[in-house]
């Protein structure tokens, strides 16, 4: 008992125990028959209270012993990682049916976990194996949560890095005593690479997500963020990414149900609180995940994407625990609320499928916003440093604070595209062909080579970060400008109904200036190169024959001589005029490839 075992039927407190009936009841269980035993012992030794989170091998080791002991669980390799190590789920199902197409189509509630993406944050790690084990020996009467849900969970997302294994990965934290590295076997930030896919492991999440379809998605983490009183903080799923059916769900049910439930426990749960906040009490704002962020991806198929952030000054125990008993409000939620929640996403597809305009970019509404009750520390910026003796910001713990504070958690689309009705991929971006293929987006191929009108951009703009960016050089600001023309393009090429259930991912992915495009993540770099161009002496008879063949531009150059006399006496300058303003110049050059049909 003590902290770790919470009392039945209320998970949410884990009191200590404070009577001795229990104590009593306990020697009295001991001596009953093992068939009168209510519970079983739990089979996973956990240490997170010495500070200790397993390693890569003992997670595995653990949840096959759970997979050998109940039929009820089945340890699955789920597709490759970067390491060469194949990357597991963890499923529960009371049914011992383990295909999700057949308990989606048995109309089961389907629970996605993802832990260790960040392997110096392990508390899902660890709060996923004890939940594991206690719902798998029925703790309390949770197996009543399974009766119409089933459970999926990726025990350890990043194993390259939870295997890059030290002390000294983690600079700002103090316990675990030992974890694993933040980079991947490629160095790569997995929880920037939903999109853009670099990663194997990313490649077998898509893989996983696309086949279990989670009716909730749930990533792990822990911030380093502002000091408060709490252990655990959310990013909510951001209702205005979704439909107002899903909307409605998010704001009306899910966040009061969750809130509400840790409210009642030992953790209470706060919306996330960014680190750039020195003091709280100014306000704090709800964050908005792009798709390139495990939630934020979740939220382009419909799926109720969050992320829990522990924080890690906090005892490791509470982190762990306060995760445990997310785990368990979110549980209770699906198997409360599985019915609706499905409804909600089967709806919020039709929604979104009779949008018009879609909004490609967003801005943090600053008129509407919620007061919430916040527990922080004061804020202290002249604190002796134990280290250089020296002032350093930071907070006193000796001086706790309870202050109503603004939560601006609401956005307003700042950017619309119109929904197209087909776009046109040609097959040469083998690279994002694959990409969508692999989330699942119908498509057909042009049967033949056909000349299609479309709507095409040029990009007039784009920004190029100067230091690379999770190995990309991503396109920060984009601007484009629309052209219909007529393209030719081949058998083989890609013919992509817009309206699908896919589609909010599609135009996202699709729309050059979407956040997390394939254009932003330089997949079609190649057009921003000029092919041919000119030389200012092997042009001089094309560009002759050309003033010829087009009086207009003749005269134009000619009022430039007039008008711009540095211009006049510039061969080069005059030479690229002619070039750029003629069929001379490449129609291609800057035309990103993807074409729309209206
Ligand atoms: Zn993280």
């Amino acid at each position: 008992m003590g902290r770790c075992e919470p009392e039945p039927e209320n998970f949410e407190k884990l009191e200590p125990v404070k009577n001795n009936w229990l104590i009593l009841t306990v020697i009295a269980l001991f001596f009953l028959p093992p068939v009168l035993q209510a519970q079983k012992p739990p089979l996973l030794k956990l240490r997170y209270a010495e500070n200790y989170t397993p390693t890569y091998p003992e997670i595995i080791d653990m949840f096959r012993l759970l997979d050998a002991h109940y039929a009820e669980a089945r340890l699955v390799e789920a597709g490759p990682t970067d390491c060469g190590k194949p990357l597991h789920t963890f499923i529960i199902s009371k049914s011992r049916q383990f295909d999700p197409e057949k308990l989606r189509k048995a109309g089961k509630t389907i629970v996605l976990i993802n832990n260790g993406i960040h392997p110096g944050e392990p508390e899902g790690i660890d709060a996923s194996l004890k939940f594991a084990d206690d719902l798998l020996r029925n703790l309390d009467n949770r197996g009543r949560w399974l009766d119409q849900t089933v459970l999926v969970i990726i025990p350890a997302y990043n194993i390259g890095g939870l295997l890059n294994r030290s002390a000294y990965n983690r600079s700002g934290q103090t316990t675990p005593y030992e974890t694993g590295f933040r980079g991947n076997y490629a160095n790569l930030d997995l929880n920037r690479d939903f999109t853009k896919c670099d990663s194997e492991n990313a490649r077998s999440f898509t893989r996983i997500f696309q086949q279990w379809n989670p009716d909730l998605f749930l990533d792990t983490h822990t911030t380093n963020g502002s000091d408060h009183q709490y252990a655990i903080t959310l990013i909510p799923p951001q209702p205005d990414l979704f439909p107002p059916v899903m909307e409605k769900m998010i704001s009306e049910k899910m966040l009061p149900f969750l809130y509400g439930a840790m409210k009642k426990g030992n953790y209470e749960l706060i919306p996330y609180v960014d680190w750039f906040y020195e003091d709280v009490r100014s306000g704090i704002r709800g964050g908005q995940e792009s798709p390139r962020y495990s939630s934020g991806y979740a939220a382009r198929f419909h799926s109720y994407g969050m992320m829990t952030e522990n924080l890690i000054y906090r005892p490791y125990v509470d982190r762990v625990e306060s995760t445990y008993n997310f785990l368990c409000a979110l549980m209770k939620f699906a198997s409360e609320n599985g019915e609706a929640i499905r409804q909600s996403r089967k709806k919020g597809v039709e929604e979104t499928l009779k949008m018009d305009q879609f909004p490609i970019a967003f801005q943090i509404d600053t008129v509407r916003f919620q007061t919430i009750e916040f527990k922080g520390y004061e804020p202290d910026r002249q604190q002796k440093s134990p280290v250089t003796g020296l002032p350093r910001p930071g907070y006193d713990r000796s001086r706790p604070f309870t202050a109503s504070i603004t939560y601006y958690d609401r956005y307003n689309p700042s950017e619309f595209v119109k929904v197209p009705r087909y776009y046109v991929v040609p097959q040469a971006w083998k690279p994002v062909l694959e990409r969508l293929r692999l989330n699942g987006v119908g498509y057909r191929e042009l049967a033949r080579d056909t000349l299609i009108e479309v709507t095409v951009d040029y990009i007039e703009n784009c920004t190029n970060q100067p230091a690379s960016y999770n190995g990309h050089f991503y396109h920060e600001k984009v601007s484009t400008r629309s052209e219909v023309q007529s393209i030719q393009y081949y058998a083989g090429d890609w013919l992509v109904p817009v309206r699908q259930e896919r589609m909010r991912y599609l135009i996202e992915m699709l729309e050059p200036r979407a956040k997390d495009s394939f254009f932003r993540w330089n997949f079609f770099d190649s057009i921003l190169d000029q092919r041919e161009y000119f030389s200012p002496f092997g042009f001089e008879e094309n560009a002759l024959r050309t003033l010829n063949e087009f009086p207009e531009l003749k005269k134009e150059l000619e009022e430039k001589w007039a008008s711009d006399p540095e211009f006049a006496q510039n061969h080069n300058a005059q030479m690229a005029f002619i070039y750029n303003h003629s069929p001379w110049l490449e129609k291609s050059w800057r035309r990103y490839p993807v074409g729309r049909i209206f």
